[in-house]
């Protein structure tokens, strides 16, 4: 769902694609149309549009939910003896091919969690966890 929005009382003035300081608002005028684009990437939510626009036609209560969007659901999987969530069950199919070999569904308390060639192409260097690490 776009988060920019506008209502019928838009006339394509282009008073918000002129004031936007971030380019996130453009126009495209083809034949008979005028087609209004915004990209929320470049958009910083700075409300410019909003007040420079004549006919009070810019929605900006959509800019502000603030929601958290689902972007992705995967398996989980938990550690056999604990039940502490561990990776999903993508990474641990991934971590075995890795390390040639099938990777224990423990955690580290029960089990040293993935070998260290998995460990080591899985985090940054530096950012290996350390055993007994939380
Ligand atoms: S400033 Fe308002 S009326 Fe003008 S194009 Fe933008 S949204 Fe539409
Ligand atoms: S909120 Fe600011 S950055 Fe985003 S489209 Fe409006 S003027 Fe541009």
């Amino acid at each position: 769902m776009p988060y920019f929005r506008v209502n019928a009382k838009c006339d394509g003035c282009l008073a918000c694609v002129q004031n936007c300081p971030a380019n996130a608002l453009r126009a495209d005028d083809s034949g008979v149309s005028r087609t209004l684009l915004h990209n929320m990437a470049r958009c910083a939510r700075c409300g410019n549009c909003w007040r420079v626009c004549p006919q009070d036609a810019i929605e900006f209560q959509h800019f502000l939910h603030g929601q958290w969007d689902e972007v992705t659901t995967l398996t989980l999987l938990r550690c056999r003896i604990c039940n502490e969530p561990l990776y999903t069950a993508g990474f641990r199919e991934n971590a075995a091919v890795l390390a040639d070999k099938e990777i224990e569904q423990l955690c580290p308390r029960h089990r040293e969690a993935l070998p260290s060639i998995t460990r080591a192409h899985f985090f940054p260097a530096g950012k290996i966890p350390q055993e007994g690490s939380k």
